[in-house]
């Protein structure tokens, strides 16, 4: 990400003459240079602060590339990705709900992700490798629906609807948030209950919510936070929007739409709570130790996690 600024400052290292000699001084009022360095370093990462164009350093000795003596078959594969995904513009409705995904983390957070962070967010660790793709075909508008069938022709134009909402156009967005489906309502509103009955306060839920409640936060005392009571929330939003996106399928596409059919609220419960258990059973293999040596969850961890979760289900 900042590339261009080390590269800019090794040329202008390279073209200092005389010895550099680096030293470590965090005593801020010590002398003018170093108040005038902390200060710098502060604005520039002060997230609100528009980035800076880096001027580039003294042509001669900046060199582009990487030699090839420190490179490595991954470095080089992540940095053909890296020029790859730079020469290929974002489309309009991913910006859009990055855009959408950050304000509402920053609304449940207090701190807005980067566009990395979010990007990532759908490829957490915490999350099954279907709901990683739930979530990156919600964040690309990748999923086969309305849209999709729209521009396919006016002979799918019956499977572009929601049928339930009276002919709104179907969306990844409209089946979370805001279809008539008792469903959608039911599995939220279960979520919620799960996570207020431990203290937990529910945020505003939106599609932004959902796209990112996966994108972490980096410091040490968010992560400890994080270990302690970000994981069920961010695994309960997850598996409530896959829940609730499975049983739309399944209404629509096994059941073909079929007016008289709805999901029974004793089945919506009993498969929320099937799903939720486990992710909970999973996480209790995420403590083996011999499977997963250092990486290894520790047990008294996973149960100060999940306790109580489901006394009330
Ligand atoms: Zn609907």
């Amino acid at each position: 990400e900042d590339a261009d600024v080390f590269r800019a400052a090794a040329a202008r290292l390279r073209a200092h003459q005389a010895r550099v000699r680096f030293e470590y001084d965090d005593q801020v009022g010590s002398n003018e240079i170093v108040t005038a360095a902390h200060r710098a370093a502060e604005t520039a990462l002060d997230e609100e602060t528009p980035a800076v164009q880096q001027p580039d350093g003294p042509s001669e000795f900046d060199l582009p590339g990487m030699p090839l003596s420190g490179l490595s078959q991954r470095l080089a594969h992540q940095t053909i990705r890296r020029t790859r995904s730079r020469a290929t513009r974002a489309r309009r409705s991913t910006t859009a709900h990055l855009d959408a995904a950050r304000e509402a983390i920053f609304a449940a957070c207090g701190r807005r992700p980067s566009d990395r962070d979010l990007h990532l967010s759908a490829f957490h660790r915490d999350f099954r490798r279907e709901t990683r793709q739930l979530l990156w075909r919600g964040k690309h508008m990748a999923h086969r629906c309305g849209d999709f069938f729209e521009r396919m022709g006016p002979e799918w134009q019956h499977l572009a609807v929601c049928r339930l909402c009276e002919d709104t156009t179907d969306s990844f967005e409209h089946a979370l948030m805001t279809c008539e489906d008792g469903v959608r309502a039911q599995v939220w509103r279960l979520a919620e209950q799960l996570w207020t009955s431990r203290g937990g306060e529910w945020p505003a839920l939106s599609i932004g919510l959902v796209l990112g409640c996966g994108a972490g936060v980096d410091s040490k005392r968010e992560a400890q936070v994080r270990r302690r009571r970000n994981p069920p929330f961010r695994i309960l939003i997850a598996e409530s929007a896959h829940l609730i996106w499975n049983l739309r399928c399944d209404r629509r596409i096994e059941h073909a739409d079929d007016p008289d059919f709805r999901h029974a609220p004793q089945f919506v419960k009993s498969e929320f709570c099937r799903v939720i258990r486990s992710r909970f059973d999973s996480d209790h293999l995420l403590t083996n130790r011999r499977r997963y040596g250092n990486r290894a969850l520790k047990p008294n961890t996973v149960n100060a996690t999940w306790r109580g979760l489901f006394e009330e289900q």
